[in-house]
């Protein structure tokens, strides 16, 4: 799974991308993380990114795009990945989906957190408390000047990414006023029908494009025939206990359309799943267990048809 978490700071991006990394066992790619990282170590572009991120504004766009780019290539992303604070620019997605067009990878959904700014400056104040408790280091830019700058940087900058992604069809808004758990909740329920929706696309092409699946298909559209055989077998029984004729010919006639739900079943297997689940259901109401109640109500619905014919003759 590929993921964009989108959001002010303070929006409980971080909380939430460690959740997902234990969820779906991929790695969670902070830029912000990163540029930290870079400072601390006094690297080329930590020396470059230093003062830019003190002050709240953005590091230029083509160093972000250069470390992203060289870390979606490392072996613990090829699973995927959740990028927090990335891209934070227009220029930085459309880079990153030249990025991932080049490598074939697809961008699955982005996760934008809405919250209301007036909460904000409390929660980054919370977030400097509690660091200062357990020891921490505080961050540079976790004042509340430095914070209105920030905000000001993602309002202008990052905010027309929502349009962005949503014009893609890629965006999905959780409210991120509710609580750490709530918000996980609602993050979890859309990516869950995200993913049931994208298994059943491929479930869909797999049966009509690939020989396996279509196999699968076919083996299902055998089951129908047999539980048609079943219920020829099952309705004679039940016509001999006592409902006669009428039911004799209910149940050929049941017999005879389950298997020609089969039939196309077994077209099925060629290319169409749908008509082999079709198939499958007409047949699976008629299966042994239910057989002696199914076959008396066809035979009453067979006196029926046979009454029916013989009035309109
Ligand atoms: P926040 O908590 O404000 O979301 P981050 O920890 O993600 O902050 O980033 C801290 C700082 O690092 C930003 O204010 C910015 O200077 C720099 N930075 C992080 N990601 C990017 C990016 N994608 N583009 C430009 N600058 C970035």
């Amino acid at each position: 799974m590929r993921l964009i978490l989108l959001g002010p700071p303070g929006a409980g991006k971080g909380t939430q991308a460690q959740r997902l990394v234990h969820k779906h066992g991929i790695v969670q790619l902070s830029t912000g993380e990163m540029l930290r990282a870079a400072v601390a170590a006094g690297t080329p572009i930590g020396l470059k990114a230093k003062d830019i991120m003190a002050s709240g504004a953005l590091v230029p766009d083509e160093v972000v795009v250069g470390i992203i780019a060289d870390r979606i290539e490392e072996p613990d992303a090829k699973k995927g990945f959740i990028l927090d604070g990335f891209p934070r620019t227009v220029p930085q997605a459309a880079a990153l989906d030249e990025l991932l067009k080049k490598k074939h990878l697809k961008l699955d959904a982005v996760v934008e957190l809405r919250v209301n700014e007036s909460a904000l400056l409390e929660r980054v104040e919370t977030r400097v408390a509690q660091m200062r408790e357990r020891g921490e280091e505080v961050r540079v830019d976790d004042t509340p000047e430095v914070l209105s700058k920030r905000l000001a940087s993602y309002r202008a900058q990052t905010e027309p990414l929502v349009h962005y992604y949503s014009e893609k069809r890629k965006l999905i808004t959780v409210d991120g006023m509710m609580t750490i758990e709530q918000v996980t909740g609602a993050i979890n329920r859309v990516l869950a029908a995200l993913e049931a929706d994208s298994a059943a696309k491929a479930e869909k092409k797999a049966a009509t494009h690939k020989p396996a699946e279509a196999k699968k298909v076919a083996g299902k559209a055998k089951e129908s025939r047999k539980a048609a055989k079943g219920t020829k077998k099952a309705a004679k029984k039940a016509a001999k206990k006592g409902t006669k004729k009428a039911a004799k010919k209910t149940a050929k006639s049941a017999a005879r359309k389950a298997k020609k739900a089969s039939k196309p079943a077994g077209k099925a297997a060629k290319g169409s799943k749908k008509t082999a689940a079709k198939a499958k259901t007409r047949a699976a109401g008629t299966r042994t267990g239910k057989s002696r109640k199914v076959a008396k109500k066809a035979a009453k619905k067979g006196a029926k048809a046979v009454k029916r014919l013989t009035k309109r003759r």
